[in-house]
C-alpha cells in the first residue's frame, strides 16, 4: 500500500483563501479590520522566524499585524503591563505571546494575563477549561489543524480508534480533547506508556506529537490507518547542513498507512491558517457577529 499524502499546504491555502474573503467582507460591510498582536521577548532566532511568518500571513489575509518586540531583559511586570495595554486596545482582537519566554518570566502568569476573548493561542486556563467541558471558546491552533487534516480523510471521526502520542498542553492534550468532542475513542500515550508500538497498532487515527525524530516506525502502524505527524525535528545532514523530519519514519509509514501528512508541508501550514481563523473568530465574537468561516 502507498499512503495518500494529506497535503497540508493545499488544505491550509484553501482555508486561508476563505478567511481572506471573510476579512474582506468584514472590512467592506462593517468597517472592521481584525488585528493580531504578536509579542516576542528576546532574540531567539527560531522564534523570530515564526513571528515574521505569522505577521506576514496576517497581513496577507487583510488583517492588521501588530508586532511587539521586547528585549530579553524586560521585567515580568513590564511584560504584563504591555499585555494589559493590548487587552484594553479595541484595535487588537487577538494576542499571541511567542513561547518560550526567558527563564526569569513565568509563562503561566503571562498566559493567564491575556484576555481570554483575545487568547488566539487557546492557552488561557479559561479556554482550556471550556475545551475540556465541551463549551465554545478559542482552541489551540496546531490541534485544530490536526483535526482538520484528519477530517480531510474521515469527514466523520465518530467511533474511530484514535491514539495521540504526547500529552503537552500545546498539542497532545488539546488534540485529544478535540477528538473526544468528535466522538472518537481516544487514547493518550506518553513517555511512561508501556509497549507503545502495540498501543499505536490499535489506531485508525494516529497523531504523533513527541518531538523525537522518526520515532514511530512503519510496523507500529495499523495497515490503512491515517497518520498525522506533528513533529518538527531538525537533524544534521552531511556537509554541516540540516533537514527537518517529523516524529514518524515517513518512508516506512507511507508503505503501511492509508493516509499520512508529510513533514514539512503537513501540520505546519495548518497551524498558521488556524491562527488566522482564531483571530477572525475573536474579532467577530468581540463585535457580536457570527463567525463567517466554520
Ligand atoms: P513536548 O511538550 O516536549 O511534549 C512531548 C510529549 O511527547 C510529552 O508528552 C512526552 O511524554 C512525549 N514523549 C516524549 N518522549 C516519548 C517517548 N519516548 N515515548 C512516548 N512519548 C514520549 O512537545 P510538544 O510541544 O507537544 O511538541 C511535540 C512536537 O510537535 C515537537 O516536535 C514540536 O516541534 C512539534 N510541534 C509542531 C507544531 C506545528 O505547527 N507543526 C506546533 C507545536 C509543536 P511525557 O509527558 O511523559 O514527558
Amino acid at each position: 500500500m502507498t499512503a495518500r499524502i494529506i497535503d497540508g499546504k493545499t488544505i491550509a491555502a484553501d482555508l486561508r483563501g476563505k478567511i481572506t474573503d471573510a476579512v474582506h467582507r468584514l472590512r467592506r460591510d462593517r468597517g472592521i479590520v481584525p488585528g493580531l498582536a504578536v509579542v516576542l521577548v528576546g532574540g531567539n532566532a527560531a522564534s523570530e522566524v515564526y513571528v515574521r511568518n505569522k505577521s506576514k500571513a496576517v497581513a496577507e489575509a487583510g488583517m492588521h499585524p501588530l508586532d511587539l518586540h521586547l528585549p530579553d531583559s524586560v521585567s515580568a511586570a513590564e511584560l504584563l503591563q504591555q499585555i494589559a495595554r493590548l487587552n484594553a486596545d479595541p484595535a487588537v482582537n487577538g494576542i499571541l505571546v511567542q513561547l518560550p519566554l526567558p527563564a526569569h518570566i513565568d509563562a503561566r502568569k503571562v498566559i493567564a494575563t491575556v484576555d481570554p476573548a483575545k487568547d488566539v493561542d487557546g492557552f488561557h486556563p479559561l479556554n482550556v477549561g471550556r475545551l475540556a467541558s465541551g463549551l465554545p471558546g478559542l482552541v489551540p491552533c496546531t490541534p485544530m489543524g490536526c483535526v482538520m487534516l484528519a477530517q480531510a480523510v474521515h469527514p466523520v471521526l465518530a467511533g474511530l480508534e484514535a491514539v495521540v502520542i504526547g500529552r503537552s498542553n500545546i498539542v497532545g492534550k488539546p488534540v485529544a480533547q478535540l477528538l473526544l468532542a468528535e466522538n472518537a475513542t481516544v487514547t493518550i500515550a506518553h513517555s511512561k506508556t508501556q509497549d507503545l508500538p502495540s498501543v499505536c497498532r490499535r489506531a485508525d487515527l494516529l497523531i504523533a506529537a513527541i518531538g523525537r525524530p522518526e520515532m514511530v516506525r512503519g510496523d507500529w502502524i495499523k495497515p490503512g490507518a491515517t497518520v498525522i505527524d506533528v513533529g518538527i525535528n531538525r537533524i544534521p545532514r552531511e556537509g554541516g547542513k540540516s533537514r527537518i523530519v517529523g516524529d514518524v519514519a515517513y518512508a516506512e509509514a507511507a508503505k503501511v498507512a492509508g493516509a499520512i501528512t508529510p513533514v514539512p508541508g503537513g501540520v505546519g501550514p495548518m497551524t498558521i491558517a488556524c491562527l488566522l481563523l482564531n483571530t477572525l473568530r475573536a474579532a467577530c465574537a468581540q463585535n457580536g457577529l457570527p463567525v463567517p468561516v466554520s
